[in-house]
């Protein structure tokens, strides 16, 4: 399956399980990934931001977050059959984490969002393993990186609204080659500790 454009901006049109699948076999050989959630909204934004539009056609996955995508892909007949959000990727995606061990480390919201969110997702999701949070507004970005590697975490999930998430991803994931997938989650640990 190819990835669709519309105004420019790459979509792919995978389900929640071939995002898994390939993931799967990326980290196997060691391969860096990035999830990025695009919607309506963000086409638009990226038509008016270049920077923007070459940071999302520049992930690996471009997930059709937004039922306006799903809409105009079936106007077109193009290959994407549902919406895939970025909460609920995210959700499948520490799911995965879980059953195959991977550690997993939350970057970004406030203090107490994320923590809970960590409490609340290791309690319902049998053998996850959170091994390092961050709240979103540490200064000290070295060292907030050393205890990215440090934990030993193969996925991260940044939280620092959007694109600056993205942006953030972008320029330091070279400096964290022990993480294979990155996704910038929004407004997720808010979700999840609510
Ligand atoms: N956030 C952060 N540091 C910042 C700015 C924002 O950690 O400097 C967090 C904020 O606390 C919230 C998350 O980023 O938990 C998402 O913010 P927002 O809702 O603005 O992003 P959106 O989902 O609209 O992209």
């Amino acid at each position: 399956m190819e990835k669709e454009q519309y105004l420019g901006v790459s979509v792919s049109p995978y389900t929640y399980e071939e995002i898994i699948d390939d993931l799967q076999r990326r980290i196997a050989e060691g391969l860096q990934s990035t999830v990025i959630a695009v919607n309506p909204e963000k086409v638009i934004t990226a038509n008016r931001n270049p920077v923007v539009k070459e940071l999302i056609n520049n992930s690996t996955y471009q997930i059709p977050d937004g039922i306006g995508i799903v809409l105009a892909s079936k106007m077109r007949n193009g290959d994407v059959r549902e919406r895939v959000t970025g909460v609920d990727m995210m959700g499948r995606l520490l799911k995965f984490a879980a059953d195959k061990g991977h550690g997993v480390f939350f970057y970004g919201a406030k203090e107490e969002v994320v923590r809970t969110a960590k409490e609340k997702l290791e309690a319902s999701i049998p053998n996850l393993r959170i091994v390092g949070y961050a709240n979103g507004y540490v200064e000290d970005q070295q060292a907030l990186l050393e205890q990215i590697r440090e934990s030993g975490a193969a996925l991260l999930f940044v939280a620092l609204g959007s694109p600056r998430q993205e942006l953030w991803i972008k320029d330091h994931m070279a400096e964290l080659p022990n993480i294979k997938v990155f996704q910038g989650v929004g407004g997720s640990f808010d979700v999840y500790s609510g």
